[in-house]
This record gives C-alpha cells, sequence and structure tokens, in this order.
C-alpha cells in the first residue's frame, strides 16, 4: 500500500480512537453530574431517593397528563353510557364505611356520602381526600327533634355542616333530608304545620340543593342480605340517571357494593359522584 494512503488510515483511527475516548468521557461526566444532583437534592429535602431539581416538574406534569387521559377516557365513556349511577351512602360513616372505600377505590368508582354525626373524623377525611363527594344528611338524624321545628332543623344542619366544613375545609351545600323530601314521619312531629313543604322551599332559600334518590335498595327496610340489596339495585337501574340509595351503616349493604359496580361496569353504566350540576331527583313533597 502506498505510504501515504497508510498515514491517512492511521490518522482517521487515531482520530476515530480520539472522539470515542472522548464521548465516553462525557457520557460518565454527565452521569456524575447528574448523580451529584440527586445526592444534593436528597441530602437538602430528605425525601425520596428519586428527588432531584428537576423531578417534581416531572412528575406533576406526568401526574396531570395521566388525570388528563383519565378525565377523556371517563368523559367518551359518559357520553357512550347506557345510564349514570350516582352510588349515595347516607348515616355514616360506620364500621362498614372503610371497607366500602377499599372496594370504591379498587375500581376507581367515585360515590356520594351523606354524613351525620356518627363514625371517626379520618373516615371523613378520607372520602374527601379520596375525591368522593361529602354531603349533609344530618347531624342527629333525631325525627322527633329535626321536624318538630323549622329551628331544630337548621341547628342540627348548622352542625353537621359545621363538622364537615372543619374536616374538609369546604362548606358542603349538597343535603339529603332524613327520611327523604317525601316522609311521612316528619307528621308525627310538626305539630300539622307540614314542615317538609316548608323546609324543602326554604332550604333552597338559603343556597342549600336536597337530593332524593330514585333507586332505593330498600336496605333500610326489608333488604337484609347482600344478594337482595344487590337485585333491588340492579333490577332498578334505568337509562339515564340513577340516584342509588344504600347505608353505609349497614353491613351487607356494603358488601353488595362490589357486584353492583361489576354489574354496572359490564353492562354500560358509569359512576358520577352528585355535585351542584347532577340531576335532584326530587320526590313529591306528602307533608
Ligand atoms: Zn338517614
Amino acid at each position: 500500500m502506498d505510504m501515504r494512503v497508510r498515514k491517512r488510515h492511521l490518522h482517521i483511527f487515531i482520530l476515530s480512537a480520539l472522539l470515542t475516548v472522548f464521548g465516553v468521557v462525557l457520557f460518565v461526566l454527565i452521569g456524575i453530574l447528574m448523580s451529584a444532583d440527586i445526592v444534593y437534592g436528597q441530602s437538602k429535602t430528605g425525601v425520596e431517593v428519586s428527588e432531584c431539581s428537576f423531578c417534581p416538574e416531572i412528575e406533576e406534569f406526568a401526574k396531570k397528563e395521566d388525570e388528563e387521559i383519565r378525565a377523556a377516557e371517563h368523559a367518551e365513556k359518559l357520553a357512550k353510557a347506557t345510564g349514570v349511577v350516582y352510588l349515595t351512602y347516607d348515616d355514616g360513616p360506620g364500621d362498614y364505611t372503610n371497607a366500602l372505600l377499599d372496594v370504591l377505590k379498587k375500581y376507581d368508582v367515585k360515590a356520594t356520602f351523606f354524613v351525620t354525626s356518627r363514625g371517626a373524623d379520618d373516615v371523613i377525611r378520607r372520602e374527601y381526600d379520596e375525591g368522593h363527594t361529602v354531603a349533609l344528611h344530618t347531624w342527629s338524624h333525631n325525627y322527633a327533634y329535626v321536624y318538630s321545628s323549622m329551628a331544630n332543623y337548621f341547628a342540627d344542619l348548622q352542625q353537621i355542616s359545621d363538622r364537615v366544613k372543619n374536616i374538609t375545609g369546604v362548606e358542603s351545600k349538597l343535603i339529603r333530608f332524613p327520611g327523604g323530601s317525601s316522609n311521612t314521619v316528619s307528621t308525627r312531629y310538626d305539630g300539622r304545620t307540614r314542615i317538609m313543604s316548608k323546609l324543602t322551599r326554604e332550604v333552597e332559600a338559603r343556597g342549600y340543593q336536597y337530593f332524593d334518590w330514585n333507586v332505593d335498595s330498600d336496605d333500610a327496610g326489608r333488604a337484609n342480605s347482600s344478594d337482595v340489596v344487590y337485585a333491588n339495585v340492579i333490577n332498578r337501574l334505568k337509562p339515564g340517571p340513577n340516584v342509588v340509595l344504600q347505608h353505609d351503616i349497614k353491613p351487607y349493604s356494603v358488601e353488595a357494593v362490589e357486584r353492583i359496580i361489576q354489574w354496572c361496569n359490564d353492562n354500560n353504566y358509569v359512576f358520577e359522584p352528585l355535585t351542584s350540576d347532577s340531576p335532584t331527583v326530587h320526590h313529591g313533597v306528602n307533608n
């Protein structure tokens, strides 16, 4: 081979060797710098190992993107759904509410809790933190007290409103009357003043929205097994909005929830929590 050609080959070889070495050094340097940054972030904040100067931004971005994707999927499902199911739970928190929250979490279902003075604050906080609607049922659930006068009703409502606000920081304006707006039990205590006719008007005048239901699981009545609660709910669901009444203080009712969710998922129903934009599904007032 020509001497000049061999020399050129040698030059090319040396140059590429140098470039390779330079590339490896640069790669190692970047690696060292990045890991130094991670260690620095960790020692400074004392938090997770993944902590680094740009990690919170990436995590925030990923979380937001995740939420957007889920919201879009939910909206698409909603548009194609046979019906919407608003699972609502009255009279809690109770001994079975945490188990219920576990099931709702497993299926990523959001529900509504009409709470009372019962149970631990932590359970109400969990309901709120996990994206459910915390709404007001009654403080005492004592028909004789709340339905004996307008003043009693509103004093009781204020008490449960304060409890929820202290726990969640939010003043709820969504309520459900003990016994529903159609109850006749109030006739025993109201001294023939037709208190439900007055209350249904007055709560709205005070900025509240009251919700009844159009699917009764009957778990406060004759349904006393999870099989009957399950059958009552799924047989009463219809196209359109379904506000389902259950009680999270009844173990057999809570036990039925997983099957109800599975049936709804298999039959193209979607779940929503109640909000101020939801259908209120009012009963006729009987007193
Ligand atoms: Zn109740």
